[in-house]
This record gives structure tokens, C-alpha cells and sequence, in this order.
């Protein structure tokens, strides 16, 4: 500021000395003060010039240098630059902080979309554009009321209670396939709204799927229980024979016998679903299998038709060597499709059971039955829990509808392909094909 002082009382000085010089003919004061005031004008004029260069260059947002300024302007325009660079900077960041914050939400696996105080879009994320069918560049700023068209969702946005979820279809919804999405909408900042949307059909599917497996257990063991209780109750009330008491003795015992087979299958299933991937370094001969299988098998196929023409099992184990993983649960697996096929096999009818190495090092092991068959709509449904064809057939033989899943679940955690072949009237065929890392030849 004393520079600027300084330069003005300087043009002002220098103007009056050169006025005063220059006045040889006239009064020297009056000159002396019109070249003053000549100083002081010069002054103004190049003052004037400086701060127009300023503020070009301010309002040109450049560099803020000008080499051709200095003192009061020249310092205005180093600060200003300054200034201007640091609020630059903080304006990046913010922007990159936002960026970086929707790309948090567009990685997020709901659908999230920001809503305006009139319900258009001012932002959603691609899962979000899934969900509704929306095009992000066609859509924004668009009404969702105009584009979601389900009238419990245009119900739920009028009514403006948002303390509970909605449920809609989602937009792929068929009755083969259904699609359930779950919305919640949240008001936030002057009358916005925050829209999630969550793909809840596989939640759906599982919550189901429990209600069915309770009903279905419960129906299981009610059964028997009632049959029991029946039993019981006669032999408390009624005077009976020894030979009478003892038929309802041996029906009892079926009847609790059944029930042991059920808990033991679900604790076999429940032990399956809950434990690690049996281990590759556990080894079972295969040899082993097939004899501990086809001694189960002729004992049972005796216990079956013990009044009737015996069925003819041929067991044949083409590799000797050995199979690795979890040696009950494989035991287990294969024990049911053979006592399957001894079950729903009628007498006098033929089983072949046969484990062989494939070219490519896999092991196959196939039982073969010349039996009912099963039609191919059946087929599909065959490893659901419960599931039967034949239902009094697998009541009859003690079966408890949880075998074929419990094989297809021993399968997955060995990394096998269970695979079922059957056709009506024509017998069935079920394969289990392990994995070359899960064999081994003898050593
Ligand atoms: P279950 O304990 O009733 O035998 P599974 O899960 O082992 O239950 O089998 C499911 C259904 O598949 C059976 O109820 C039966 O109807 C059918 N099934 C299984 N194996 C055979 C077979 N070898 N021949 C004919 N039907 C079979």
C-alpha cells in the first residue's frame, strides 16, 4: 500500500518538476501544479490498465500471472490463483468422494434409486435397473409411478407409510420361474425418498422349502405315532390272546422301527448339509464296497421276498482299487440305490451291480434293475426330500423318501455325477460317476 502511496506522490512530483521546468515563459506554480496533476492522471491511466489485466485474468480463470503486472495487482492476482486453486482441489475431491460413493452403490446388491420430492429418478444403480426394467440413460428424471406399473407399488407410493416392506413380483416373474423383489422406501433430506429393492426369491424358495420339510417330517412321524398309540391303547384296554398280543407286539415294532429309519436319515442329512468335503486322503478299497454292499443286499432281498421267487443279484467289481472321501457316507449312498432297486425290484426279478475304471481314469459304479421303471416326469423331483413314486411300495419296504436325497447329497461333496435312467415298465438304472482325483489303484 506505501508503494502505491509512494509511486502516486512520485507521477504527482515528477509531473509538478517537469511542469516547473518546462513554464520558462509562464507561472511556474500554476505549470508546476497542472503537470501534477498530468503525474497524477498518468497515474490513474496505468493503474486502470493493471486492474483491467487483473480482472481479464480473473475472469478467464487461467494461469492468475501477468508478467506484465506488479505491486497491489500483482499480488491480488497471486492470491486470487491461490484461492482458486485450493476451492479447485477441494471441488475434485468432493467429486471424486461422490464418485467414489455411488460406485459403492452401484456395487451394492440391492437395487438403490434416489427419488425426487415429485417421484422422478434422480439416480439408480444397474441391480436397481434390473429389478424394475428401467433404461438408466432413457429413464432419469422420469416418474416411477409411470414406469413401475403395479398398482400395490403406486398404492404404497401415494400412502406415504413406509414402516413396512412392500412384496411385488419381480419383472421376469412367471409361474414356473418366480421372482419376488422385497422395496423398502426411505424419506430422507426436503422430501426425497431412498428407494431399496431386494431380490428376494431364493429367500422365498428356502422359507418355503422349510415349511414343506417341517410339514412333511411331522407328517412322517405323525403316521406311525398314531398307529402306535393305537396299539398301545388296545393292548391296554382289550383282553387279548398271546398269539393276538403278539402280532400287535411285532406291528409295533415295524411301526417303531420305521420311525428309527426316519430319525436316522435326518440326522444322516443334517450331519451332511453341516460337516466339511471329506478328505482325499482317506481311502476305502473298493472291494470292500461291493462285499459289504452285496451282503446288505442279500439280506434284504431275502427279508423281502422270503414267500416268493428270489430275486437274482449279480455283483461284479471290475476295478480293485481304491475310492477316497467320507468311506460311510459313500457306503451309505450306494447302499441305497441298491437296497432301491432291491425294494421296488419284484421278486424273481434281476439286480446287477457293477463298479468300473473309465478310459479317462473316472470311476463308475451302476446298479441295474429290471423293476417298474419310473415315468419321466418323475425323474426330475426324484432327489427332492420326500419325494416318492411309489408311496405305499416305499412305506411297505421301510423306505422313508430321504435315500436319493441323501445319495445326491453324498455325490456333491465327493464331486460325483449321480445320474438316474429309467423308463416305464422297463427297469432303472443309476449311476454314480466319481472323479479320477478320488481314485486311486491299489497299491
Ligand atoms: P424311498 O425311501 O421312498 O425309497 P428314495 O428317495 O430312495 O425314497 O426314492 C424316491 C422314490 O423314487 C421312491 O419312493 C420310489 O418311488 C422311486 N425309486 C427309487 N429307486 C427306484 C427304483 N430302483 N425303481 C423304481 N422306483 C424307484
Amino acid at each position: 500500500m506505501f508503494l502505491r502511496i509512494g509511486t502516486f506522490v512520485g507521477y504527482q512530483a515528477l509531473g509538478a518538476v517537469a511542469g516547473w521546468l518546462l513554464s520558462y515563459r509562464a507561472d511556474s506554480h500554476v505549470a508546476a501544479l497542472w503537470g501534477s496533476l498530468l503525474g497524477a492522471a498518468i497515474w490513474f491511466v496505468l493503474d486502470g490498465m493493471r486492474a483491467a489485466r487483473t480482472l481479464r485474468c480473473l475472469r478467464s480463470e487461467g494461469a492468475f500471472i501477468d508478467q506484465r503486472n506488479s505491486g497491489v495487482w500483482s499480488e491480488l492476482l497471486a492470491r486470487a490463483g491461490r484461492l482458486y486453486r485450493s476451492k479447485d482441489k477441494a471441488r475434485a475431491e468432493a467429486e471424486n468422494r461422490l464418485q467414489d460413493f455411488l460406485s459403492a452403490l452401484q456395487a451394492s446388491p440391492n437395487g438403490v434409486v434416489l427419488l425426487d420430492k415429485a417421484h422422478c429418478i434422480e439416480w439408480c444403480n444397474q441391480t436397481a435397473a434390473t429389478h424394475f426394467g428401467l433404461d438408466l440413460g432413457r429413464d432419469l428424471l422420469q416418474n416411477i409411478g409411470n414406469l413401475v406399473r403395479d398398482p400395490g407399488f403406486a398404492t404404497y407410493l401415494a400412502a406415504r407409510d413406509f414402516n413396512q416392506e412392500l412384496l411385488l413380483p419381480g419383472r421376469h416373474n412367471t409361474p414356473s420361474r418366480p421372482v419376488r423383489l422385497s422395496l423398502q422406501i426411505h424419506p430422507y433430506g426436503g422430501g426425497r425418498l431412498l428407494l431399496l429393492s431386494r431380490d428376494v426369491t431364493a429367500l422365498e424358495r428356502a422359507e418355503t422349502m422349510r415349511r414343506d420339510f417341517v410339514a412333511n417330517v411331522s407328517h412322517e412321524i405323525r403316521t406311525p405315532l398314531t398307529v402306535l398309540s393305537g396299539f398301545v391303547e388296545t393292548l391296554q384296554t382289550l383282553e387279548l390272546s398271546d398269539s393276538e398280543r403278539a402280532d400287535y407286539l411285532v406291528l409295533m415294532a415295524q411301526q417303531a422301527s420305521r420311525m428309527q429309519s426316519l430319525v436316522d436319515d435326518l440326522l444322516t442329512l443334517s450331519r451332511l448339509e453341516g460337516s466339511p468335503i471329506p478328505a482325499t486322503d482317506t481311502w476305502t478299497s473298493t472291494r470292500d464296497i461291493m462285499r459289504r454292499l452285496e451282503q446288505e443286499a442279500r439280506a434284504l432281498s431275502k427279508l423281502i421276498c422270503s414267500d416268493a421267487p428270489a430275486q437274482q443279484l449279480h455283483f461284479d467289481c471290475q476295478f480293485d482299487g481304491e475310492l477316497s472321501g467320507g468311506a460311510s457316507e459313500l457306503q451309505s449312498a450306494m447302499g441305497n440305490l441298491v437296497s432301491n432297486a432291491v425294494r421296488y425290484t419284484p421278486a424273481g426279478g434281476q439286480i446287477n451291480v457293477m463298479m468300473c475304471l473309465l478310459g479317462d481314469g473316472q470311476l463308475f459304479f451302476e446298479v441295474r434293475d429290471s423293476g417298474p421303471g419310473i415315468s419321466s416326469e418323475h425323474l426330475p423331483r426324484l432327489t427332492e426330500r420326500f419325494y416318492r413314486v411309489d408311496r405305499s411300495r416305499s412305506r411297505e419296504t421301510g423306505g422313508t423318501g430321504l435315500g436319493l436325497a441323501i445319495v445326491k447329497h453324498v455325490a456333491q461333496r465327493h464331486g460325483a455325477e449321480l445320474s438316474i435312467d429309467s423308463k416305464l415298465g422297463h427297469g432303472s438304472t443309476f449311476g454314480l460317476l466319481f472323479p479320477t482325483m478320488r481314485v486311486r489303484a491299489t497299491q
